[in-house]
């Protein structure tokens, strides 16, 4: 079948309408007056994301001009949380520049909760203020839609393209449109990458029917790391997942309900379980906190050699920029500060073409004509294999996205530390289980698409099932049970200090899908002066 190509060529191209990709949208504007800027989106940016049905809070604010927090307290409260290991130039960064964006929130209409006798932001712990959070997305999509030259919604991106003139260096991304069946080839000088986090790859607790109401937006499908690892740029503690103990059999915004409403949850004989085990309890993890994702340049002011190669937010891959829940390292940053991430990125994109480190980039009409093939092929599957049933709906020939999903979560489930057996591992699990992901990437090329929103659904598996992989990589190679509670090395029980407390950094080489892992080291930045001065 004849397939619609539409190409566009531009300055900035930002993947993902959310939190990070609004405020980079927004801010690419303010530096980029003249620049082309598009914003691509899988679902429409009104409603789209992790905040798609509003937030009760801001769950990020420092309260600098009252002294109610500094940046260095935010460092010290995610170091705390992360059991030491956080990028905190990355922390601090968004810290010293999230109230500036909270701000504009307030001038251009956000609803905010005031406290009556102070009249400051009604706080509801030390870092959340409350709001009136119905409509938080439509009002930075439309700061984001007046910014750009273009929003493309319902197109999802499968592949960052890449240069062919300098290597490791992007080129663009290119997608389909998930009503029309249109390929989408966006030529661009640098991509910022912000496409939210990944539920679903392990198995959820809710299982059948059920297996959509897990607590992270279940339309989060790992784009974020499958893209910039497809490219090759380096990751970081893609280990450190997170796991949300909530209430059993319910869904819902409970974050407010405890803040705001003073809620308490209940065991089976009624008791305040966490009052009564409040002393015995050495280890809690707060909020909702994990810092993998992809390994950034920090700010050239604070982020130590190793940490710095020229651009703010940008990957190991040149031109290639992340923020939000792409960028690993930093965590806490949650609405408000995946924003101001986004801002910050775009700034340095926009430096990035200033200093004239874009130019020459070649993207050929072959490289765009091969990606096209690889996209659509579900849909041929699809369309070969099921002349092959003769009743139900399993095939000889492929597989349906929900049996690959299935499948995919059977793995992490019981090889990388799922719920059923209690969030434990060890090494031989682990090395089964990435020998199971590798023929599940194999059996992957015959998943099979009846129509363009299970091509979605295909291209949403393919990015979990390597987002999956490098977790079970880095699982693998720390040598240590960091965060109990999240998952366990049954091997290796202990906290080991000595040889771990260090940034895992993983790199998937794009010509023969082979990773290959390192140590990074771990600089705490705030404190370090009065330590050293004290001693
Ligand atoms: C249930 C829940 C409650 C929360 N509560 C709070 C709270 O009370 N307060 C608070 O401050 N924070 C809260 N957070 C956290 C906050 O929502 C996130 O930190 C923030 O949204 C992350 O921003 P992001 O841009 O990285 O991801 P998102 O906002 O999720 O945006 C990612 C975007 O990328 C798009 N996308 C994904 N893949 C592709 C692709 N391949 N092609 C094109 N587009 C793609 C998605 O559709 C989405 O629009 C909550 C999160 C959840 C899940």
């Amino acid at each position: 079948m004849a397939r619609k190509t539409i190409v566009e060529d531009c300055d900035i191209l930002v993947v993902g309408g959310g939190m990070a990709g609004t405020g980079a949208t927004f801010e690419a504007r303010h530096w980029g007056r003249d620049l082309k800027i598009i914003c691509v989106e899988k679902a429409n940016i009104d409603r789209s994301g992790a905040v798609a049905q509003g937030l009760y809070a801001i769950n990020c604010y420092m309260g600098m001009q009252w002294g109610e927090n500094q940046p260095e307290d935010h460092v010290r409260y995610a170091r705390n949380d992360l059991m030491g290991l956080v990028r905190e130039d990355l922390g601090y960064d968004m810290a010293r520049h999230v109230d500036s964006t909270v701000h504009m929130f307030d001038e251009w209409g956000l609803p905010m909760m005031k406290n009556k006798e102070t009249g400051r932001y009604q706080r509801e712990g030390k870092w959340q203020i409350m709001i009136h959070g119905e409509s938080y997305k439509p009002i930075v999509a439309e700061a984001a839609k007046k910014s750009a030259d273009k929003i493309y919604n319902r197109i999802m991106i499968t592949h960052l393209l890449m240069d062919e003139t300098k290597e490791n260096r992007v080129g663009g991304a290119v997608g389909f449109n998930m009503r029309t069946g249109d390929y989408y080839v966006f030529r661009a000088k640098t991509v910022i990458v912000a496409a939210g986090g990944a539920s679903h790859i392990f198995k959820p607790r809710a299982v059948g029917e059920g297996m959509g109401r897990t607590w992270y937006a279940p339309w989060s499908n790992g784009s974020a790391y499958a893209l910039p690892i497809e490219a090759g740029a380096k990751m970081t503690q893609m280990e450190n997942r997170i796991v949300l103990c909530r209430f059993k059999d319910g869904y819902g915004p409970v974050g407010a309900y405890f803040l705001h409403l003073k809620t308490y949850t209940q065991n089976a004989k009624g008791e305040n379980y966490e009052k009564k085990w409040y002393d015995k309890t050495t280890y809690v993890m707060g909020s909702h906190a994990t810092c993998s994702g992809a390994w950034v340049s920090g700010p050239e002011d604070i982020a130590p050699p190793e940490y710095f190669w020229g651009y703010n937010r940008m990957t190991t891959v040149e031109g290639l920029f992340g923020a939000g829940d792409t960028v690993g390292g930093s965590a806490h940053k949650f609405s408000s500060g995946s924003f101001t991430e986004g801002r910050l990125a775009a700034k340095a994109a926009v430096k990035y073409i200033e200093e004239e480190k874009a130019k020459d980039i070649n993207v050929s009409d072959k490289q765009c004509e091969d990606f096209k093939d690889i996209i659509f092929k579900p849909l041929e599957n699809y369309t070969v294999g099921r002349n092959e049933i003769t009743g139900g709906t399993v095939s000889p020939s492929y597989i349906s996205p929900i049996q690959g999903l299935q499948r995919l979560q059977k793995i992490m489930d019981e090889y990388v530390g799922g719920i059923s057996y209690n969030y434990m591992t060890n090494e031989n699990t682990l090395k089964r289980g990435l020998e199971l992901l590798d023929w599940l990437q194999e059996d992957l090329e015959k998943v099979g698409a009846e129509d363009y929103h299970q091509l979605m659904r295909a291209w949403e598996l393919k990015h979990r099932t390597l987002t999956s992989q490098c977790v079970t990589e880095h699982t693998l190679f720390r040598q240590e049970t960091r965060w109990p509670g999240y998952y366990y090395r049954g091997d290796y029980m202990k906290l080991d200090d000595e040889n771990w407390h260090c940034l895992t950094l993983s790199r998937r080489d794009p010509k023969t899908g082979k990773f290959t892992m390192e140590k990074a080291p771990v600089y705490h930045i705030v404190d370090e002066k009065e330590k050293k001065e004290a001693s």
